[in-house]
């Protein structure tokens, strides 16, 4: 029988120790945390975000970074098989806007759930509050890794192992699913990805994405708690556009966030892959008015100016903006906001459709991996066979999740990365 240790027991990890299970190797899966799928916990505001319900052409547009690499792992897994394998352990899904499917629970504790009874069935055996720290490789083939003591007491492990530090375990296939560097608390603190690099594959740097921005303009901090729907946003480098979207966005403390500009980091995190030197400012714009034309907004913008004739500028576009808004709009117009609106005259107007089409902020900064949903860089894709998973440099090494190079937007399309990742790397373990 085929031995298989699994190193890591998030999403991708828990899914190819299931694989290699169900195609009959003997399977141990090594997590450090004290429980599995810490990170699962928190996924989807606690609701975990699955998987998302769509055709596979729309799964591969959602992945900003390497889609092709995983046609093999997505078409051998997809999402409806996915959702096949929760529902027969009793999780019962449901499919929501944008076609995100959660669990009918909204509780991610029914996924782990769910996940723990397949691993319990197929008799995967699980050292918890386990930190491995290094691999064993001879010859260039992998055959074990290196284990550090328990974080907790051994009584607290499922299986009462208690293990020395410096143990080693010795397996015929290895595989790594120890995940990126976001949210590190979780236990993702990207240690594989180490490893696989000092035992020569090429690294892509890791950099926060799915992450809100720092904002360098100071009048970005007085529309704190504003959120926006409806609103067109480009992210320009020089004059080059990284990313342009449309949809929800929210202003905080330090800057902006929400859907859109989620996506657009992740986008932004590319941009720096390719372009390591770049040292210029990047340019997040915002369309507040992306249904009307600079003609249309002039003639809405004289109507109002109409209607309220007889007040000063700073009362006058209430009906055009959240009120929160309004104040850095009149600061950013330059125009006086005693200023009764009849004298209002023509360039002062078109400076003011030119703010509202095209409001612009400076990013200074993602947030960083204690705030980023995932990580983009990773084992580099062609050091990874995308037919198995496997190591090209060093046999009997597999690797799944997100600790390779390959991320996606949000809407489940990163946890079916790992689902699809793991299941191709535990099954190609055990041929
Ligand atoms: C706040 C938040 C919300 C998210 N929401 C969603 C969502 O709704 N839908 C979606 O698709 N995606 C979501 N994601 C992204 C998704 O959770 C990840 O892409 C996915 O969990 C990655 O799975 P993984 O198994 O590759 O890595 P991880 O989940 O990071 O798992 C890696 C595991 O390896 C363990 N480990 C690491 N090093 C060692 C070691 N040395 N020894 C032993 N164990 C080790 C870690 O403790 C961890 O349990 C979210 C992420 C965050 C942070």
């Amino acid at each position: 029988m085929i031995k298989v240790i699994v190193v890591g027991g998030g999403a991708a990890g828990m899914m190819a120790a299931i694989a290699a299970a169900e195609n009959g190797a003997e399977v141990t899966l090594f997590e450090k945390n004290e429980k599995l799928g810490k990170k699962i916990y928190i996924t989807g505001k606690g609701r975990c975000n699955v998987t998302n319900d769509c055709e596979p052409e729309a799964f591969f547009e959602n992945i900003v970074s390497n889609p092709k690499f995983l046609y093999s792992a997505y078409y051998g897994f997809d999402n409806k098989r996915l959702i096949e394998l929760i529902e027969n352990e009793g999780c019962k899904l449901k499919t929501e806007r944008g076609n995100r499917v959660f669990p009918v629970s909204d509780h991610s504790s029914d996924i782990i759930s769910a996940f723990n009874k397949r691993l319990k069935k197929l008799g995967v055996k699980i050292i918890l509050n386990t930190k491995i720290t290094g691999l064993i490789i001879e010859d260039n083939i992998c055959v074990g890794v290196k284990a550090s003591s328990h974080n907790t007491p051994p009584e607290r492990s499922s299986n009462n192992d208690s293990k020395k530090s410096g143990e080693i375990f010795r397996a015929d296939r290895i595989i790594l699913a120890t995940g990126g560097m976001s949210y590190p608390t979780t236990g993702s603190t990207g240690d594989g990805i180490d490893w696989a690099g000092s035992a020569g594959h090429k690294i892509e740097i890791c950099r926060p994405a799915l992450v809100p921005f720092n904002i360098n303009e100071e009048w970005v901090k007085e529309l704190q708690g504003l959120s926006l729907k409806n609103v067109s946003a480009k992210l320009t480098a020089g004059k080059k556009t990284i990313y342009s979207g449309f949809g929800e966005m929210l202003f905080t403390h330090f800057g902006v966030s929400g859907p859109l500009i989620l996506s657009a980091s992740s986008f932004y995190a590319a941009f720096m892959e390719k372009h390591k030197d770049y040292k210029e400012d990047t340019k997040l714009k915002l369309d507040l008015k992306s249904s009307l034309t600079e003609e249309q907004l002039d003639k809405r913008l004289i109507r109002d100016f109409e209607k309220y004739s007889n007040k000063l500028f700073k009362n006058s576009l209430g009906d055009l903006l959240p009120s929160k808004l309004i104040g850095v709009i009149v600061k950013l117009s330059k125009i006086d906001p005693e200023k009764p609106v009849n004298l209002i005259t023509k360039e002062e107007r078109n400076h003011l459709v030119s703010i509202l089409k095209d409001l612009t902020m400076t990013v200074g900064s993602t947030r960083g991996f204690s705030e980023a949903i995932i990580t983009h860089g990773g084992v580099n894709t062609k050091m990874i066979n995308p037919s198995t998973m496997e190591s090209k440099i060093i046999s009997g090494l597999y690797f799944c999740g997100e600790m390779i190079d390959a991320d996606a937007l949000t809407g489940g399309f990163n946890l079916q990365i790992a689902w699809s990742t793991g299941h191709l790397a535990g099954e190609s373990a055990c041929c």
